[in-house]
This record gives C-alpha cells, structure tokens and sequence, in this order.
C-alpha cells in the first residue's frame, strides 16, 4: 500500500498457517477459528482492535458477515461463569456466582484498565503473582485464567498480565463471533488485497536460511536453493524458528525459551443440530477441578481441562443439515511423534472415542445423548501436535510459540523483524495486529 516491493514467503500450499482450512471428503473445515476474539460491539466503538485492522488493511468489516456467539461457558467442577458479547452481563453471572469477590473484581477490572498492556513496553509479569494478592476468590481466578491461557499463553500454567488484559478485552468486554463462511471470508480478501497490490506471494516456498552480515540481514535462501536478496524481512514462522533460519540466537543473555504447549483436537460432523440435544452454546471451557492445570502432559492427551466448540451455534438458531463439535485437550508433542505410523492412527482412533465421551459431561444431557450423537456422526477427523507441526512448522507443534516475546518485533539484526505470535499478540486480531504495527513502526518508519 505504501509502494514497498514485497516478497511473500509461505512454506505450505494453503494460506493462513494456524488458522487455514482444508477439505475432508467434500466437506469444508477450518483449522482453528473457534472463535473470532474482539467481536466490535456498540460499546468498544470505533476503537475495536477489529475495526482497527480492517481500517489499516482497506478491508470492510461487512465483508465478514459477523455471526456474534450466544453464550458461552467456563465451567470448573459444579460452578459455571456464562458470558455472551455483552459484558455487563459476565459482571452479572461474576455477582451471582461469586458474590464475596464483587469488590476485588471490581478493582481488578479498574487495575487492567490502568495497566500498559497495550504497550510495547509493557512489563511481562506473571497473571498469577499479579491475581494472588487480589482478594479475589481463588476458583475465581482459575476460572479467568482458563479461556485466556487457552486462547493464548505460552507459559505453563499461567499467562503474561499484559496478554492476559488483552484476552480478557478480547474474549469478555468485546465478545466473540465468527464469519459466517469461516476462515476464509478473512483470508480471501486478504489474498485479493497482495494481488491487487502486486505482491509477489509464492507458495510452497520454504525458507531454509536467513543470510546475514554484521549487524544486517541479506536476505533469504529458499528450501530450492534460490537466493533472495531483501533490504527488510519481517519473519512469521516465529522465534526459535526463525533462530534455526539463522543458526543463531536472537536474544542477549538469557536464551529463548522453546514453548511446549500443543493440542490435540477431534471434530465430529454430525447430522441435524446441536440444538437437536439441547446444546444451544457456543463455546465450553471446562476443568475437571477448582484447580486449572495448563501445561505439556506427561501422557499423550490430558483430560483434565479442555475447549468445546459448536460452531454452528454462532448467529441466530437455525436448523442445520450437519453440524460440528469440536473438542479441544492439551497433548504431548513429544510422545505423539514417536509413536510409529500404525499406532500413531491406532491411538487417534481411541483418543477420538474417549475424547468425545469424556465431552459429554460438560454438555447438558451429555452422557444421555452420546449414542445417539454416535449413530449420527458422518465424519470424524482429529489433528495432534504433530499435524500442527506438520503444516506450520512450529517447534514442538506449539500453538502459541515462546514464552519469550518481542513486542516491537525487533532483533540484533537491525532490518529482521518478527511478527505474529512470538511478538506476544495471539489469535486471529492480535497476530494481524501485531504484523501491522511492524510494517507501520519498523519497515515504513526506516524508509
Ligand atoms: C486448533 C487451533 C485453534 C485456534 N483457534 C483460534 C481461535 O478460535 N481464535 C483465534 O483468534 N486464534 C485461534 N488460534 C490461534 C491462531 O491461529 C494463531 O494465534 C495465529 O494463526 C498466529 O498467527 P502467526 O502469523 O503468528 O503464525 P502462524 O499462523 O503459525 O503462521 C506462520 C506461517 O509461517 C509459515 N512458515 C513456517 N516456517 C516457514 C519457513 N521456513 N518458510 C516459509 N514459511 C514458513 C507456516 O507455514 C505458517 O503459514 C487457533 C490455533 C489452532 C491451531
């Protein structure tokens, strides 16, 4: 847009990394979008983080067709928090559910308003240290931390306070909705925009190093042994990815840390609806106990916690010819890709069954329904970490990538710059954001 020469690098055929799409037997999935975080409600007005980027890509909001959720769920044990896209009412459920803690949330709510967390400067201090001297009731604060690790921490068993503001706006003040023709009513404009803008977008195109010399990057060299010179790179793929490009750490001092947490997902198409079962919600956190444990497991799929997502619970009711159920559990890279082919697909296969009836307690009627949801079910398809990794190339499969973050997406090298995840804004909204806040800031501002 601002007369750049620019060169597209993507390793994978498709476009959109973790949040691309595929085809299984005619039908249509997409890889991650449970969710479209920063839903702009009339309250966040013109200051929606996704106006913003709409406004800074030319794209038009409308374009999307924004189905707002209904309502979702936390639920930990026997206590459940609800929300849907308006805010007062999670206040509402927080009153009813937790009344002892009203006035410590209360001021939580005032002191993320006051915190930096928007700023590239914004201290990295863990949520739990930060929330224990809150008053706020202990299963309270498990609970909060549970949709906003799961939708973006990097750290075992916490979340960055900044990020952690981030998601509470993103999930709890804005709202959460979804295209209506999922992830690619975002990526086809998107694709559209670098072709009318001349980009030069290459698939399939891997990068195997980045060349540098003294304190410059040169440019890249291709996985096909081309040379590709560059007076700027904005790197994607991540921080230790982009660490092994160069065969040499980015950061002074201290090393960067290589994050572990990776998923294991099972969709089941069905036919009908899942209001066909009484399940009119969109989204389900659920923790088997008051305490939510979000780490690497030392088995293959941890139970304990997880996210169900009913995608075709978005918008206003409707009645649905399929319909899916998406269930979500934090897994083991590591023992996943060193399971030999034959057991590899052996363990998917159990895991999907156990998954989908372990699922079923945290849905009303759940174990009543099972069978039926079984004679229903046309189609089942799982992903594990190693599939993350196969298609995105992220270390350990990871999902949200180091826990070392660089926020203005600097380096030692004075024209790479990273952007997305590793900058510390996650999702959908945030890794755009944070890309263009380094094309604005680092590549437009040196000229
Ligand atoms: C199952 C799942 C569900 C999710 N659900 C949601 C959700 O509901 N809402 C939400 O907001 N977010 C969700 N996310 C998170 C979201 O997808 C990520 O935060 C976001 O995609 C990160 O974008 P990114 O550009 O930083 O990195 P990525 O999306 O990982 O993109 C990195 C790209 O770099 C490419 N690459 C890597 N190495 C090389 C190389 N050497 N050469 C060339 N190219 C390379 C990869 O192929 C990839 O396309 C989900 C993720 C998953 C996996």
């Amino acid at each position: 847009m601002f007369g750049k020469r620019v060169t597209l690098l993507e390793k994978h055929y498709v476009v959109g990394g973790l949040n691309s799409f595929y085809a299984r037997k005619g039908r249509k999935f997409d890889v991650g979008l449970h969710a479209l975080t920063n839903y702009p409600s009339p309250a966040s007005g013109k200051s929606s983080p996704l106006l913003k980027l709409c406004r800074q890509l030319r794209l038009s909001i409308d374009d999307f067709k924004l189905l707002p959720q209904s309502c979702s769920r936390i639920t930990f044990g026997g206590q459940s928090l609800r929300f849907t896209n308006d805010f007062e009412y999670f206040i509402d459920q927080v009153k009813e559910n937790f009344p002892r803690s009203i006035d410590s949330f209360s001021n939580l709510l005032k002191r993320m308003e006051e915190f930096p967390a928007y700023s590239v400067d914004a201290p990295e201090i863990s949520t739990r240290s930060t929330l224990a001297d809150s008053s706020i009731d202990p299963l309270l604060i498990e609970m909060l931390l549970c949709p906003t690790c799961y939708y973006g921490s990097a750290r075992p068993n916490d979340i960055d306070f900044p990020t952690f503001i981030m998601l509470f706006d993103a999930i709890f003040r804005q709202g959460l909705s979804r295209p209506e023709l999922g992830i690619r009513a975002i990526l086809d404009p998107i694709t559209e925009k670098l072709k009318a803008f001349d980009v030069d977008r290459r698939m399939n195109c891997g990068v195997k190093s980045i060349t540098t010399r003294g304190d410059r990057a040169t440019g890249v060299i291709l996985d096909s042994g081309e040379i590709i010179r560059s007076n700027q790179i904005i790197s994607t793929c991540g921080i230790r990815e982009t660490e092994e490009l160069l065969n040499l750490p980015l950061t002074e001092g201290e090393s960067t840390q290589t994050g572990k947490f990776s998923i294991i997902e099972s969709i089941r198409v069905f036919d009908g609806h899942p209001n066909d079962f009484g399940w009119g919600e969109t989204v389900v956190f659920f923790n088997q106990s008051e305490k939510f444990n979000y780490n690497c497991p030392d088995s293959l799929v941890d139970l304990t916690s997880g996210v169900i997502c009913m995608p075709d619970n978005y918008g206003s009711p409707r009645e649905g010819k399929e319909a899916k159920l998406r269930v979500t559990h934090p897994a083991n890279f590591e023992m996943w890709s060193a399971l030999p082919r034959d057991e590899y697909i052996d363990q998917k296969t159990t895991w999907e069954a156990t998954i989908l009836e372990h699922a079923m307690r945290y849905l009303p009627n759940g174990d009543i329904h099972l069978g039926k949801l079984v004679g229903q079910t046309r189609l089942t398809d799982t992903f594990t970490p190693t599939t993350i990794k196969r298609f995105t190339s992220h270390i350990n499969g990871t999902l949200y990538g180091s826990p070392t973050k660089r926020r203005d997406g600097s380096t030692k090298y004075n024209n790479l710059f990273l952007a997305g995840t590793d900058q510390g804004y996650v999702g959908i909204v945030g890794a755009m954001l944070g890309g263009i806040a380094v094309a604005n800031n680092q590549i437009l501002r040196a000229g």
